[in-house]
């Protein structure tokens, strides 16, 4: 099922996603939902705070982008990335490279809204699967960018804080507009209940 997008101004995207101890059928369906979601939208990304719930899960899934490459290795070993994904990640922990790229970032909660954003080139991450198990991941090009722009929202970060002051500025009337839509649209739904 696809399920709505939360937009900028939705308090829940500053929520810190709550650990996921052991997976039942509602995280099941809600990953399901949330690639669903994710695939319907083209995005690379979507972490669950951006359905309106504060927990530590992600999707990822860069394989219809060619024209940023990415690189992976699955528990050490070099994997093609189109085949490994997508990705359904639990409890991300990760480990950022010193070294950092000036890249090109949007966010399905910040529609038409695109910044350049310094990431890590290199991330390496542990996370819980569906089947209860626990990979490490070493991801490099776009999919670095996703991991880490992902995992920052399941902590309540937003790429918005990852811009320059400048960008920041020259964005606010737009990140001002979109702010209040969102605060409309959610007193109208709750006036509907
Ligand atoms: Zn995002």
């Amino acid at each position: 099922m696809r399920l709505p997008i939360v937009k900028y101004g939705d308090p829940i995207l500053r929520a810190q996603g709550k650990l996921i101890e052991f997976v039942d059928e509602p995280i099941r369906a809600l990953a399901a939902d949330m690639l669903e979601t994710m695939h319907a939208a083209n995005g690379v990304g979507l972490a669950a705070q951006q359905v309106g719930t504060a927990l530590q899960l992600t999707v990822l899934d860069v394989s219809q982008v060619e024209d940023r490459p990415s690189t992976l290795k699955l528990n050490g070993v070099e994997v093609d990335p189109v085949e490994a994904m997508p990705l359904v990640l639990l409890n991300p922990r990760i480990r950022l490279d010193e070294e950092l790229a000036s890249g090109n970032e949007g966010c399905l909660s910040f529609p038409d809204i695109t910044a350049e954003i310094d990431r890590a080139i290199i991330v390496e991450a542990e996370a819980d699967t569906l089947e209860g198990e626990t990979i490490r991941i070493e991801a490099g090009g776009l999919l670095a960018r996703a991991l880490q722009h992902e995992v920052d929202h399941l902590h309540g970060i937003l790429f918005i804080d990852r811009m320059s002051s400048v960008t920041k500025a020259s964005l606010s009337s737009r990140l001002k507009r979109l702010q209040r839509e969102t605060l409309r649209g959610r007193g109208d739904s709750a006036s509907k209940r």
